[in-house]
């Protein structure tokens, strides 16, 4: 589905990513570790088109993506949701959901709205509550909602764990594995190492814009270099 090869992106002068290869196939959950740094929210931003490369290629389903505008990825079906809830606070829930509607999810837009609704009750009781006075956990499921509202074939989450309480957080995998159950495909962008690769099918780690590790989730879970980087374990 997404198939990324040699990318090589940064800032100015700055190289970031020094070489990336990555492959996500439809169904699946993929998880890009690392600290603080390595990249990942670069990968991200290259993705979505907001970037021009350095060098290498980006393709989705087939289509090289890498030189089309955020709009056309978006439509495409490629949604990826910011890190840091960035969601409209003056606004309104619904008025939030209702602005992900883009381009092609238009028409389908009330459809989706009910849909959206069913997958998060919590903020089905605060719909006309400004976004702004939610709590930082139903900030981010709304974010995840807006994002939903474009009829995502590929989701990318820019780490919906951060900031969420132990319960919220365990809500937040749990909600990410649902979709996935339900045919969306995932790139999760995230911190949270164990949680992270317990609901992803492989995951890549990510160290000074290069590779370091990559594999089945259940292999690397069980990895001691990984252990001993990333959760301080033997
Ligand atoms: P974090 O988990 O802290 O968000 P990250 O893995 O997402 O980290 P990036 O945000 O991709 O890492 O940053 C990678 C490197 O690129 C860092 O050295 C950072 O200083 C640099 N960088 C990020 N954004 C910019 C920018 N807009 N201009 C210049 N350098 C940047």
């Amino acid at each position: 589905m997404l198939e990324i090869s040699s990318l090589r992106a940064g800032y100015g002068a700055l190289e970031v990513l020094r070489g990336i290869d990555l492959s996500i196939s439809a169904g699946e959950i993929v998880a890009v570790l690392g600290s603080n740094g390595a990249g990942k929210t670069t990968l991200n931003a290259n993705i979505s088109g907001l970037y021009r490369l350095f060098g290498g290629s980006i393709r989705f389903e087939g289509e090289e993506i890498s030189k089309h505008t955020p709009e056309r990825i978006v439509a495409a079906g490629v949604i990826h949701v910011p890190e840091g809830r960035r969601v409209f606070p003056n606004l309104t829930v619904r008025e939030n959901l209702e602005l992900g509607a883009y381009r092609r999810a238009r028409a389908r837009r009330s459809a989706n709205l009910d849909r959206v609704v069913a997958t998060f009750p919590r903020l089905s009781e605060r719909f006309d509550q400004k976004a702004g006075t939610l709590s930082g956990g139903e900030q981010q499921m709304l974010a995840i909602g807006r994002g939903l509202m474009a009829e995502p074939r590929l989701l990318i989450l820019d780490e919906p764990s951060l900031g969420l309480s132990p319960l919220l957080v365990e809500e937040m995998f749990e909600l990410i594995r649902r979709l996935n159950d339900d045919g969306l495909s995932v790139l999760l962008v995230e911190q949270n190492v164990v949680q992270s690769l317990e609901i992803a099918d492989r995951a890549y780690v990510l160290e000074n814009g290069a590779i370091a590790m990559q594999g089945a989730a259940e292999a690397l879970i069980e990895d001691e270099g990984l252990r001993r980087s990333y959760l301080g374990l033997a």
